[in-house]
């Protein structure tokens, strides 16, 4: 079992790490902002409730995240572990969490504020099946369609120059003392996420002690089509 948190500055790649970590080693991905989005994108009560506090770049509050938290957790989908992003973004949240659960390691992905923006302000996601692109280096086949499901790219709500002004605040006043509770607690290794996703996988891996990372195999034009 195994059991991790992703830390890191909106942009430095959370996401793509988790995914890649959890591609290969059957463990789950848990990201709180995808099901805030989930919920939003889907006209639900709690969709509702975070709507607003979400596009202004704000956080939650603790109390429903801790929930949301606690419900994906007792899940029995993940007999192999998890990999949770997005969360503990403060120090209660935090102290909530290393009570109920055991962690393995927290992986702090750091990236200059700078890059930050340049990278955050060129995201797109497909508002289809999710996948997330770039503009700078990922950019797709057509212009504005996925090349997984051909839906259209947009920018996320919060991905905007104010409400990234607001997130980038809450990150370094109210998520950096989470890393250093966890440095006290757990064990912290720090990755710069600077260089291509690939080689930031490899560098997490090493550091944990995982298997290597496999890049996925390119499928054959025919099974592509099928
Ligand atoms: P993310 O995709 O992790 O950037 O999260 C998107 C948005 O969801 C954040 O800007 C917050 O509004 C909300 N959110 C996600 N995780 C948390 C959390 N742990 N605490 C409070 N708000 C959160």
């Amino acid at each position: 079992m195994r059991k991790y948190v992703i830390m890191g500055v909106q942009g430095s790649g959370k996401g793509t790490q988790s995914q890649m970590l959890a591609a290969d080693l059957d463990i789950v991905h848990i990201s709180v902002g995808d099901i805030f989005r989930w919920n939003v994108q889907n006209h639900t009560k709690m969709g509702a409730q975070v709507r607003r506090v979400m596009a202004a770049g704000e956080l939650v509050g603790d109390d429903l995240v801790e929930s949301v938290v606690r419900d994906r957790l007792t899940g029995h989908d993940w007999n192999f572990g998890f990999i949770i992003d997005g969360f503990p973004r403060n120090c209660r949240q935090a102290e909530f969490f290393v009570e109920s659960y055991d962690i393995d390691g927290v992986i702090a992905l750091e990236l200059p504020d700078s890059e930050v923006r340049r990278r955050v302000l060129n995201r797109r996601l497909c508002a289809g099946c999710g996948i997330n692109y770039n503009l700078i280096d990922s950019t797709p086949g057509v212009p504005g369609r996925c090349d997984a499901c051909g839906g259209e790219l947009v920018a996320r709500e919060d991905d905007t120059e104010e409400a990234l002004a607001v997130r980038l605040r809450d990150y370094h006043e109210k998520t950096n003392p989470v890393l250093d509770l966890f440095r006290r607690k757990e064990y912290v290794i720090s990755v710069d996420a600077r260089p291509p996703a690939e080689a930031v996988q490899v560098e997490i891996r090493w550091r944990l002690g995982l298997p290597p990372y496999r890049a996925p195999q390119a499928q054959p034009e025919e099974s592509r089509s099928a």
